[in-house]
């Protein structure tokens, strides 16, 4: 049984400017859950929708902030590691999506919002008090969400209370277009959104990634496959040439 193509974001490495890099916990829980990862590159933009071809979903990593101008703001002094080709890349891959399943994480979830014209919160210690960057336990649940009922998100976890890590400062503030908050930390801080408007697309603040080895983060990834193989059941199986008769 073939498994679902999951394409996935990579970035510049901080330390090398000439290597992309993927965090390794990304590719591991996408196995894990049934799916084959094809790590992306970041390109230019007319070549998302190619890129795309063969993928029966996307899964759009952490890493440094948006650039703030992408959602009309000036930046707070506090915005790091923005690359404009990245976010460039990234909203054209959205874009290129045609029915395919997205899951964003962290700087993804924010992305997704962005791309549905949403705005973010750039500092959240400037707006809150509960600690949501514990970079020292990020494979720890250092705090719960509250999600939403009969959300999609809800059917995943399989509860209305989760434990989750926490590695961010930005957060979504004004939602995106055709989304819905599902989870919200106990200080109001926006933890999910996912479509209402029929597309299959979950974004988490938090890092499923790093708790892979545990429900209910496991199914984040779960979900994100499945769908992905419903995708991939509809594109039915690659054209292959037929051989030549012999003779
Ligand atoms: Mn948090």
């Amino acid at each position: 049984m073939a498994r679902p193509r999951i394409a996935i974001t990579s970035c510049t490495a901080a330390d090398a400017p000439t290597s992309e890099v993927v965090g390794r916990e990304y590719v591991d829980a996408v196995v894990a859950a049934g799916g084959l990862p094809v790590v992306l590159p970041v390109l230019e933009p007319p070549l998302a929708a190619e890129a795309l071809e063969g993928a029966h979903g996307l899964l759009v990593t952490g890493g440094g902030d948006i650039d703030p101008h992408r959602y009309g703001a000036e930046a707070h002094p506090e915005v790091y590691g923005v690359d404009p080709r990245r976010d460039a890349w990234e909203l054209a891959l959205v874009a290129a999506l045609g029915g395919r399943p997205v899951l964003g994480i962290c700087r993804g979830a924010q992305l997704l919002n962005v791309a549905a014209g949403g705005t973010l919160v750039q500092h959240l210690p400037d707006v809150t008090e509960l600690v949501h960057r514990d970079r020292e336990r990020d494979r720890e649940e250092v705090h719960e969400v509250e999600v939403e009922p009969a959300s999609r998100l809800h059917a995943v976890l399989g509860g209305l209370r989760a434990g989750v890590n926490s590695l961010h400062h930005q957060a979504v503030d004004r939602l995106g277009d055709g989304l819905a908050i599902v989870a919200r930390a106990d200080d109001g801080t926006v933890e999910a959104v996912e479509a209402v408007d029929g597309r299959q697309l979950l974004g988490v603040q938090w890092h499923p990634e790093l708790l892979a080895d545990r429900e209910p983060h496991r199914s984040v990834f779960a979900w994100l496959v499945a769908a992905a193989d419903v995708r991939r059941v509809h594109d039915g199986p690659p054209v292959v040439m037929a051989e030549a008769p012999a003779g």
